[in-house]
């Protein structure tokens, strides 16, 4: 819907909250639910619009996107969160891009925006991300990786972890396993002395599986196409 209408987005943002609010009340939980817009093709005019809709966490999978969207003043004062794979070689720019990135997954990529945030004299906000469902198509760290990863990134400066994420599979109940996983892994981790603050937040649920993801714990969904349609 490039060509979409504000009344569109609206009504699309809508039908999402409703969505969260049905799952919470069938999963017995309270939210917040937090809403992240994944802006990966959509133009900045779209984009302004999300924000004069009251969205204020936006997120791109690729950095030199994010960069010319930036450069054009398309999130203002929003928050921006790296959610796709991150080469080493574009921490740098990463650090100085993105709020948070969702998407840390090695002792490598974790090492290289620390580097870099201190660098800058910045604060990088960092969560694990979890292939939970061991897809070997999927990035990510092993369920069995994540307390090092974890522990590694808490010794570093210049980043603060936040949480754990997570991309499910495309099955319905595959998905509500991978969700469940995910949650029983932050219980894990704080077991094992992780502090909460570091695992407060659960990225999990997307357009086809968002309402699953909410009923098993999720904090903060990614939604893309259920925002602004399809992807051309
Ligand atoms: C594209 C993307 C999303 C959003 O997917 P939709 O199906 O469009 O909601 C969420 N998370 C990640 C990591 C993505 O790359």
């Amino acid at each position: 819907m490039e060509s979409g209408s504000i009344e569109k987005l609206a009504a699309n943002l809508e039908r999402i909250r409703q969505g969260i609010d049905r799952a919470l009340e069938r999963s017995g939980r309270k939210g917040p639910v937090k809403i992240l817009a994944v802006t990966k093709g959509v133009s900045p005019p779209l984009i302004e619009k999300a924000r004069e809709l009251g969205i204020s966490i936006f997120g791109e999978n690729r950095v030199q996107e994010a960069r010319e969207k930036v450069r054009m003043g398309a999130f203002g004062g929003a928050e921006l969160h790296f959610i796709g794979h991150l080469q080493t070689n574009k921490a740098s720019l990463a650090a100085r891009l993105f709020s948070c990135v969702q998407s840390v997954d090695s002792t490598r990529v974790a090492l290289a925006l620390s580097q870099a945030s201190v660098r800058y004299g910045r604060v990088c906000r960092v969560m694990l991300e979890v292939n939970v469902a061991r897809d070997p198509a999927k990035f990510g760290v092993s369920p069995e990786e994540a307390l090092n990863l974890a522990r590694y990134v808490l010794g570093l400066p210049g980043l603060v972890l936040t949480g754990l994420m997570t991309v499910a599979p495309e099955d319905p109940e595959a998905a509500r396993r991978a969700f469940r996983g995910l949650a029983s892994l932050r219980d894990r981790l704080l077991s094992e002395g992780i502090p909460g603050d570091a695992l407060a937040e659960l990225s999990m649920g997307m357009t086809s599986d968002y309402e699953i993801a909410v009923e098993e714990g999720s904090t903060m969904i990614r939604i893309g196409r259920g925002l602004f349609g399809e992807r051309a």
